[in-house]
């Protein structure tokens, strides 16, 4: 079932049935994508940029990142059973991966990231088939040879990690000439991953202010985390006193 939030279509999923229907995905083929969006996206796609709100329109499978979108479902009266983010569905994507055999392809974050997060990943899931990996800091003249590697590569998932919105947009940008694979945007999580950024206590997380852990480590995050009020203001207006956007 998908659920609309401010316009977007998001699908109601816990995060065994997300990974369930990435592996209906990987099993039919052809080019897919997902996103897991979160209140900064939502809020971008529905008042600064309405290409973003195509880019979700367009995707195979829409999760529910963030506390803000797992709120913003309550208060329109459509609760998501749970928030399904980029990083713990990249986790589980690739337990799996290691367990069916999907070949996997890592690209975004600094020079060497995606090696770290790359062999990490295989020490943790013995048999996984990592078939490549391409760090995040390309000149736009290179972007063809990097779509032509991924290609030969033959990746049935492919996670991008350029930060949001970037990497939907490179996704949307390049999937039907990759052709068989299902692509996710995945922000930071290589750098969680590789070790070189800690993720948030896990009660910190349980608290639902896994958000204020990033902050106080990314002091430089404040400024993008102003959209959140925003956003709940948004999410108010509309589901509480039926303004139209
Ligand atoms: N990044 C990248 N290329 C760029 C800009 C960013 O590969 O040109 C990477 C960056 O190194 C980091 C990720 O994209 O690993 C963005 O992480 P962030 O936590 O900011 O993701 P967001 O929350 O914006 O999705």
């Amino acid at each position: 079932m998908r659920i609309n939030l401010l316009g977007a279509p998001v699908d109601c999923l816990t995060m065994e049935q997300a990974e369930e229907r990435v592996a209906e995905l990987v099993r039919s083929g052809g080019p897919r994508r997902i996103i897991t969006l979160n209140p900064e996206f939502l809020y971008r796609a529905v008042r600064e940029d309405h290409t973003l709100m195509e880019l979700v329109d367009r995707a195979d499978l829409v999760t529910a990142d963030g506390e803000g979108i797992v709120w913003g479902g309550r208060v329109a009266g459509t609760p998501f059973p749970e928030r399904v983010t980029g990083i713990d569905l990249m986790l589980r994507l690739v337990k799996r991966a290691a367990a069916e055999g999907w070949r996997v392809f890592l690209l975004g974050a600094a020079p060497g990231v995606a090696e770290e997060a790359a062999e990490n990943m295989v020490k943790r899931f013995p048999g996984l088939q990592v078939v490549g990996t391409q760090h995040g800091y390309f000149k736009p003249h290179e972007e063809a040879g990097i779509v032509e590697t991924i290609k030969q590569r033959a990746p049935q998932l492919l996670f991008v990690a350029l930060g949001a919105p970037a990497q939907e947009k490179w996704i949307d940008r390049h999937i039907e000439s990759i052709g068989d694979v299902v692509a996710i945007g995945v922000g930071g999580s290589f750098d969680v991953i590789s070790g070189r950024v800690a993720r948030a206590p896990l009660w910190m997380q349980k608290l639902k202010i896994e958000w204020l852990g990033r902050l106080i480590s990314e002091p430089s995050r404040w400024r993008r985390m102003l959209v959140l009020p925003k956003f709940a203001l948004l999410v108010l207006r509309t589901y509480r006193l039926g303004y139209k956007n």
